[in-house]
């Protein structure tokens, strides 16, 4: 089957200055504006924004001559822009159209907040109409089950983008009630969906998978930091329908990358973003096919630019190149938080991503909850299930035995250095808006 060339291509072409009918972008046109950017962007933010006047005020901004100069900058991280926010503006506070305030649960930290121009937003909303046209086509109805009540909010520069593409988006806001949900679908005739992963496939395992037809659906866009593969399958079965990932965060202008049609690794808005992988320890850059951590540097952004932000993401750039034929480059979908690894008693690892691809897989689970305590200096780890079946001793015991088979768990159990709590069945959905990234709680 021939796979369509990801459209994501010929938006960046037209963006960095390419007309020419016939033409098309070539790698080194692309490096040659991002090294260019580049230069702009850190002479721009060094000469307005407080923060960065202070780091790079006399930085050679000349010698930035190739995308990969951008190593010898320092990097900006989460810290840096709870501690003081309004130090990165490069604007006054009254052009700023949009601040978002991102609260981490549970500690006493700073929020994060982060500031949009109204033209940083419209950057934005470009890139959604150029994404979504691989995925949905004119007169198609898509609904945005991402929050989008305010203006500006990232459902509602999704609807916007969709609009000029000719697609009608209804914003929905995330999932709170999936009966409710399903309805909508078939009341409104949804084509495509966009939504948070475990939202999306608590709508395939309650009323969502008896009452919405195969074939209703035909796209899904799931949209957060890490996509468990086993929520896509059981998606792609359930519905008959492509599911494609898009990784982005607000830090990122809500958009990032979004995979092709040969649904293998996103692709990014390389005109608005330079993307790297580094060693999270020593900060050195990783070669494509090595794994390490996702950082970005924006190249367009006017209200609050950021250099080097360090997402803490883990993730690779592919070395192969796409099989849409692109010559754009493709990162793995992001395998989870460098910092949601547990360090187990016997030092094997557990992330939430090895237990979001077995339990994940168990039909009756709508969603779950990880915690991690020390009871007379052993580690024990305690789940919390969210299930359609209620609260089912088998399913218990089904429940404990995926778990101990996750390598690294059976491992620390066979060397009597961990053990697995009894499963506590909640009533409780554990609503998210998506915007917290899912973690293992380490409370020892
Ligand atoms: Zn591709």
């Amino acid at each position: 089957m021939r796979i369509n060339r990801t459209r994501m291509e010929d938006w960046i072409f037209r963006k960095i200055g390419g007309t020419a009918s016939g033409s098309h972008l070539t790698r080194d046109a692309l490096r040659q504006y991002q090294a260019e950017k580049l230069r702009e962007t850190v002479a721009y933010a060094g000469q307005n924004s407080p923060f960065y006047r202070a780091r790079l005020a006399d930085f050679p901004v000349e010698t930035l001559q190739t995308p990969e100069d951008v190593s010898r900058l320092p990097f900006t991280t989460a810290q840096d822009i709870r501690k003081a926010p309004l130090k990165f503006l490069c604007v006054s506070q009254s052009d700023i159209s949009r601040m978002v305030t991102l609260k981490t649960s549970g500690t006493t930290a700073n929020p994060k907040r982060l500031c949009f121009t109204a033209q940083d937003l419209e950057l934005t909303v470009d890139f959604f109409a150029h994404a979504m046209r691989s995925f949905v086509k004119p007169g198609q109805r898509v609904l945005i089950l991402l929050p989008g009540e305010q203006p500006d909010s990232v459902g509602d520069l999704l609807r916007r983008g969709l609009d000029r593409i000719g697609v009608d988006g209804i914003v929905s806001g995330p999932v709170a009630d999936p009966a409710q949900t399903a309805d909508t679908i078939l009341k409104q005739e949804i084509d495509g969906l966009v939504g948070i992963p475990t939202q999306v496939l608590q709508l395939v395992r309650t009323d969502g998978v008896k009452k919405i037809p195969a074939g209703r659906i035909k796209s899904v866009i799931l949209s957060t930091d890490y996509v468990p593969e086993a929520v896509k399958k059981t998606l792609e079965s359930a519905w008959g329908c492509r599911v494609f990932n898009h990784y982005g965060m607000t830090e990122m202008g809500y958009g990032g990358g979004v995979e092709c049609h040969a649904q293998c690794g996103y692709h990014f808005r390389d005109a608005d973003l330079l993307m790297e992988i580094v060693d999270p320890a020593t900060g050195q850059p990783k070669q494509d096919g090595e794994y390490g951590e996702a950082v970005f540097t924006t190249l367009t952004r006017h209200g609050m630019p950021l250099i080097r932000y360090r997402t803490g993401d883990l993730t690779r750039f592919l070395p192969d190149p796409c099989p849409c034929g692109t010559v754009l480059k493709r990162m793995e979908p992001v395998r989870g938080r460098i910092a949601g690894s547990i360090a187990l008693k016997n030092g094997q690892m557990l992330t939430v991503r090895d237990l979001d691809e077995r339990l994940l897989t168990l039909p009756e689970l709508l969603n779950y909850q990880a915690e991690i305590t020390r009871e007379n200096g052993l580690d024990l780890l305690r789940i919390s299930v969210y299930t359609s079946a209620g609260n089912d001793p088998q399913l218990a015991e089904t429940i404990r035995q995926t778990v101990s088979g996750i390598p690294a768990i059976q491992a620390a159990l066979n060397e009597s250095v961990l053990s697995v709590g009894e499963i506590q069945f909640s009533p409780e959905n554990w609503f998210t808006t998506g915007m917290k990234k899912r973690k293992i709680e380490d409370r020892r």
